[in-house]
């Protein structure tokens, strides 16, 4: 786009709340033909409620989320923000300090807790970080349509953690426009399968990736790439970052974290689903203004 272009558009943009941060991207806009959409915290409202708790039977409940939430209170994450303000609403949680915490994007949270090795996140990162998981656990897990975390220390999983979202108002019509747009949304989320399943069906998409790392979110925008696909992403999150920014058009949400908006093109200062095809329609505008 030509500079006076992108000046147009700059004005027109900020007046919708469509900050223009890449305008080299706006070149590549009318192409686009494909837009992957980050779940949790883009078509999900990302204000996380802790819904079930489920321990092993030696396990103190209010231990658990102590535990937790001494973890999650170093993360951004919104299930961070669901755990913390679950434990500082119940009197009965002991408010525990940690050391040597670590954020793991996309994954979860470790640290030691009173001097106990300990972690929280997705079942699979605590499986892969030498914990084990019960039965019961396992089973719970199996079946449940939230968002899921495991809480474990001294090598095994003690407690689930179930989280609800929803998804945002406006966000079904925000696809419905997309699609008139020519364009094909896809899921990708860390999430589960079912969660994931959960969130598409009632937004009518039926491409869905679910238990994505961040590199693995990354590795899909590059496959479809070299399928010849012309690609947006759309996140708010640390782990949406390396694919925002591999995408031939990155739209990081407006309530979003800073990594998400400095790896885009596009940053939406209005939190909400119809930016979305608000933005694609002013990328494609203002690429328009040159010719
Ligand atoms: P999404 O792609 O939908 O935004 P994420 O990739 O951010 O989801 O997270 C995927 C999963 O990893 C979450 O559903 C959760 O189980 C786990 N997870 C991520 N960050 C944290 C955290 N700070 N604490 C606990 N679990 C986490
Ligand atoms: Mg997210």
């Amino acid at each position: 786009a030509t500079p006076v272009a992108i000046l147009v558009g700059t004005g027109r943009g900020a007046e919708r709340g469509i900050l223009i941060t890449g305008p080299e991207a706006l070149d590549r806009t009318a192409g686009v033909d494909t837009i992957l959409l980050d779940k949790t915290g883009t078509l999900t409202t990302g204000h996380m409620r802790l819904t079930g708790v489920t321990t092993t039977p030696a396990t103190d409940r209010a231990r658990a989320l102590g535990i937790a939430a001494a973890l999650e209170r170093g993360s951004e994450h919104p299930v961070a923000r669901a755990i913390t303000e679950a434990a500082e609403g119940d009197a009965q949680v002991p408010m525990l300090s940690v050391a040597g915490f670590r954020a793991h994007s996309g994954l979860g949270v470790s640290g030691s807790v009173d001097g106990i090795a300990s972690g929280a996140g997705r079942p699979a990162f605590l499986a892969e970080r030498g914990y084990t998981i019960p039965e019961q656990l396992e089973a719970r897990a199996a079946e449940s349509d939230d968002t899921l975390v495991a809480v474990g220390w001294d090598g095994e999983v003690r407690a689930l953690l179930e989280i609800g979202d929803s998804v945002r108002d406006g966000a079904a019509e925000a696809v419905a426009r997309l699609r008139s747009q020519g364009l094909r949304p896809v899921i990708v989320t860390g999430d589960t399968p079912r969660a994931a399943a959960r969130t598409a069906a009632s937004l009518g998409i039926d491409d869905v990736h679910a238990g994505v790392s961040p590199e693995g979110k990354l590795a899909i925008v590059r496959g479809l790439q070299a399928g010849g696909a012309t690609v947006a992403m759309v996140g708010d999150g640390v782990n949406d970052a390396a694919a925002l920014a591999a995408a031939d058009l990155g739209i990081a949400m407006g309530g979003g974290t800073d990594a998400a908006a400095s790896a885009s093109d596009l940053a939406l200062t209005r939190d909400e689903p119809a930016a979305i095809p608000d933005a694609i329609a002013l990328a494609r505008a203002t690429r328009g203004t040159i010719r």
